[in-house]
């Protein structure tokens, strides 16, 4: 059991689709205990009953744009949780009309809102549950190729990853004196509700299977086993990594080649798509 003893804050639940709930799932399975939040009213009805699948009562709302949440986060889990030995991050936001049509035409107003909630909100959450980490904690957030690359439609998050992956690094400096590790696992494509925001996911979802490696999609469990290992004091020597749980889509230069009936070399895509 490699989470045996350890104590960790989920935030990210929506559902059980959520990459969160993949995360928590492997944690839990090595023995960590959790505590969760939700993000409103509307969410902690679901989020409720997926602590109790993982025999948690430890349930906290908040909205990470919200001082007041963040500044009696910390308190309220100390006093019925206890100390954390791991935190996830696992939350993004852009409002939609920054995920359609140009980048160029990104508003002030949504680069904020994508920026603060998806990106900033990492060093607030942090900084927030600081006092109540112990000493060689873990803290894991959640990016996407994107941040690196340009995606069709991700734009603005582009950014926001881009900040978030940077912040990574930032952080695991700064929290290192206390063996404290900052880390992110870029995760490949994944049908959930933050997902279902962005324009043609259906096509990047089939690109990805046809260009990666492993010829597949990475499912929840996936990312939330390499997840777990981050989190777990086997990751103990890993600090400010951008760790890719993508099936290897990241590596591909170009589109991966194929054979037609005669024999020509053709993209994957234009055989399979
Ligand atoms: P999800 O919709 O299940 O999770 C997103 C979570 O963010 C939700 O629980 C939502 O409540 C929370 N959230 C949004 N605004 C918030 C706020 N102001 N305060 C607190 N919580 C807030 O979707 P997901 O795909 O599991 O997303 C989790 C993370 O994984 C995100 O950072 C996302 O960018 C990242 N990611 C997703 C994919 C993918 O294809 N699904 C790929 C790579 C990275």
């Amino acid at each position: 059991m490699l989470m045996k003893g350890k104590k960790g804050l989920i935030v990210g639940v929506a559902n059980n689709k959520s990459i969160a709930y993949g995360i928590a799932k492997a944690c839990a399975s090595q023995g960590a205990k959790l505590a969760f939040t939700y993000l409103n009213e509307a969410l902690q009805k679901r989020v409720e009953p997926i602590a109790a699948e993982f025999n948690s009562r430890a349930v906290y709302e908040l909205d990470v744009n919200n001082e007041e949440h963040l500044n009696a986060l910390a308190g309220k889990i100390e006093k019925d949780f206890g100390k954390l030995d791991f935190v996830v991050h696992a939350v993004a936001y852009a409002p939609k009309e920054a995920l359609e049509g140009a980048f160029i035409n990104t508003t002030k107003e949504a680069f904020n809102i994508a920026l603060g909630t998806s990106a900033y909100s990492l060093v607030a959450l942090t900084r927030a549950v600081l006092p109540i980490l112990n000493d060689n904690a873990s803290v894991l957030t959640l990016s996407y190729l994107g941040g690196i690359k340009y995606v069709p439609h991700y734009n603005v998050m582009g950014v926001a990853k881009a900040a978030l992956e940077s912040s990574v690094r930032y952080l695991a400096r700064d929290l290192g004196v206390r063996g404290i590790r900052v880390n992110a696992i870029s995760a490949g494509p994944i049908k959930t509700l933050a997902a279902s925001g962005i324009g043609d996911f259906r096509m990047i979802l089939k690109y990805n299977e046809i260009n990666a490696p492993l010829k597949k999609n990475v499912s929840t469990d996936e990312v939330g086993n390499s997840a777990m290992y981050l989190l777990s004091d086997l990751a103990s020597g890993v600090s400010g990594e951008i760790h890719y749980v993508d099936a290897g889509y990241n590596i591909m230069g170009m589109g991966d080649v194929c054979e037609d009936e005669k024999g020509k070399t053709i993209l994957c895509w234009d055989k399979e798509k």
